[in-house]
């Protein structure tokens, strides 16, 4: 099903995007919750973390790496950052399209709250 990140793919709304090829979008989060604050999603409309399936694999996987060049460009590699697939409502999931959070420029606690 749709999402307002369907719009921002098919560039209806504005988003600040730091990324974009054929398969993957990223851009920012509007509601930060660290210094920087990055969503990286699949282009492909997959609903939750258990909608994925095996031949999702490689794509899935282009979304950690991807995650981890924009880290470098964003200089928090070194210092550390935090990805977060939220997932249904005890994850704490919104926006039902899987997108991966890139949160860094601060200190996060463990175990996350
Ligand atoms: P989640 O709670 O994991 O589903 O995260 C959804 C995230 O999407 C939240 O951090 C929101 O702040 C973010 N978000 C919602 N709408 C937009 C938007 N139009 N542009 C950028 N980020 C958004």
């Amino acid at each position: 099903m749709p999402t307002i990140f369907t719009k921002i793919i098919n560039k209806e709304i504005p988003a600040d995007i730091l990324y974009e090829d054929e398969e993957v979008i990223a851009f920012k989060d509007i509601n930060p919750q660290a210094p920087n604050h990055i969503l990286i999603i699949p282009k492909k409309e997959i609903s939750t973390i258990n909608d994925i399936q095996e031949n999702d694999d490689r794509l899935i996987g282009k979304l950690v790496r991807k995650a981890a060049d924009i880290a470098k460009e964003l200089n928090i590699d070194e210092s550390g950052y935090r990805l977060v697939f939220n997932c249904n409502k005890d994850g704490g999931q919104e926006v039902y399209h899987i997108h991966l959070h890139l949160m860094g420029g601060r200190k996060f606690n463990w175990p996350a709250g």
